[in-house]
């Protein structure tokens, strides 16, 4: 057991979804957490990364910034997805090292196994077969990061851990109709139709895969339990064990956003992998297991998308 009290924990990445879902956790702990935001700290940049970490001596980093986007911006900016994510994580990974952090957690996504595995897909399934083209620059970037901290576990004895989530959604995600994930893209989809009264609603790929969907604050809670209850070397997963089709989402957001015409799927559009179901059975032997409901996730997102000036576009 790793105890949190007292600890200086720096979270980058706090004014992203996951990054501020995990100061909101830590705080409930009475854990204060360092942040710097962009305009003071450029993550991409070593010399002031490194100068950051050295000046401020986080006992804890939490590697929570990360360029993200949905399946569309992958494809369309693969150099600023490989280049930008290779480039904060290694600061910040090597940073803590050298400026003696006794613990740090590495986020990354179920987009790192390969396109084809086992359902569900457990930890062991990394690099056992090609990535998803359509995101695999993310993918590749994110599979370096588990790597990093292994090798400075393996090397230096580094207590430096990684977490693996399913598809995030909940408070402070980006709600770009374009750019974004399915879950923000169709909140704000079907409230704008909605509000204008339109006959139907255009939604992208067949509606055949499907995804597991893990509130955000249900991540941050494991995040807390991981730092808290594990050091071990390989990554662990983290999801709610079950799955739904894009066209159930899409049925399900049509309701809480009381929309009331049709739904139209553009074929034109890429469905990305078919299945992604991650095994969570090693982070429930560990003693973690989600709490919210997929309705009452949901729900609580479209609010916070209703009470928030829209963030992205
Ligand atoms: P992925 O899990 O990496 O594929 O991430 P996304 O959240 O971008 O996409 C999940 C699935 O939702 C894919 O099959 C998409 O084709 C489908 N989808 C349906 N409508 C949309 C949309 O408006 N935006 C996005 N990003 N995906 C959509």
């Amino acid at each position: 057991h790793y105890d949190l009290a007292g600890k200086r924990v720096f979270v980058a990445g706090h004014r992203g979804m996951v990054g501020s879902a995990i100061v909101r956790r830590l705080e409930q702990d009475g854990v204060e957490a360092i942040t710097a935001g962009r305009d003071r700290l450029d993550l991409r940049d070593s010399a002031s990364t490194l100068a950051f970490l050295k000046d401020t001596k986080p006992d804890v980093v939490v590697v929570a910034a990360a360029k993200v986007g949905g399946i569309l911006a992958n494809d369309t900016y693969p150099a600023d997805f490989l280049y930008e994510n290779l480039m904060i994580e290694a600061n910040l990974i090597h940073g803590s090292f050298e400026s003696g952090a006794e613990k740090l957690l590495f986020l990354g996504s179920s987009c790192i196994y390969p396109k084809v595995s086992p359902q569900p897909i457990p930890e062991d399934a990394l690099l056992t077969g090609p990535l998803e083209p359509t995101n695999e620059w993310y993918a590749i970037a994110k599979i370096a990061g588990i790597k990093l901290c292994q090798a400075y576990r393996k090397q230096h004895g580094a207590d430096f851990i990684s977490a693996m989530p399913s598809n995030l959604y909940g408070p402070n995600d980006y709600f770009d109709p374009e750019k974004s994930h399915v879950i923000p893209a169709l909140l704000r989809r079907f409230h704008e139709a909605e509000q204008r009264g339109d006959a139907e609603v255009v939604c992208w790929g067949t509606g055949t895969p499907r995804r597991e969907f893990l509130y955000v604050d249900d991540l941050a809670d494991a995040c807390v339990f991981l730092l808290r209850n594990y050091s071990g070397y390989d990554h662990i997963n983290v999801g709610t064990g079950s799955d739904i089709t894009i066209a159930e989402l899409a049925e399900t957001v049509k309701r809480v956003t009381g929309f009331s015409g049709d739904i139209r799927w553009d074929r034109t559009k890429p469905d990305g992998t078919m299945l992604k179901r991650m095994d969570t059975a090693r982070l429930a032997d560990l003693g973690w297991t989600a709490s919210t409901s997929f309705e009452d996730g949901l729900t609580r997102a479209y609010r916070w998308y209703l009470d928030n000036p829209v963030r992205g576009g």
